[in-house]
């Protein structure tokens, strides 16, 4: 069955359910995607972009960076606290758009994201929603 005709049987209170839950998973999900990112790409310092960068050691577990064309001291997180918050912030919203079957342009537009991007969410929110159904069937 498509996803949409799914959708489309649940009723609000249900539809509400599944959003919620959704929000909790993909905000684990997006959290997670964003650190893994972090890890594996090559690391440039959030402040001066420079790529001229080394170890410093850990803080409370998280392992520190060194720029060493500004001198200044970072982690993963550094980069990603607030553009990455901001994006996630979006990501939710749509979340709900989706439930509610607005179409990938008009979200886009509505949220000021690029179209390519929207796809990227709502693939991701339909494959945790079939992964949802799955688990019930
Ligand atoms: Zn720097």
């Amino acid at each position: 069955m498509k996803i949409e005709t799914m959708l489309s049987k649940l009723g609000y209170q249900e539809k509400i359910e599944l959003y919620h839950q959704l929000e909790m998973e993909l905000r684990t999900l997006e959290s997670e995607r964003l650190i893994r990112e972090k890890l594996d790409e090559v690391l440039e310092c959030p402040y001066c972009h420079s790529r001229n960068i080394r170890g410093h050691g850990k803080y409370k577990g998280r392992k520190r960076f060194k720029c060493l064309s500004c001198t200044r001291t970072f982690n993963i997180l550094s980069e990603t606290s607030g553009a990455g918050l901001k994006k996630l912030e979006l990501f939710r919203q749509y979340a709900r758009m989706a439930l509610e079957s607005i179409p990938v342009r008009t979200a886009a537009r509505t949220l000021g994201v690029n179209a390519k991007t929207i796809t990227t969410w709502r693939t991701r929110i339909l494959t945790a929603f079939d992964e949802e159904n799955g688990q019930k069937l």
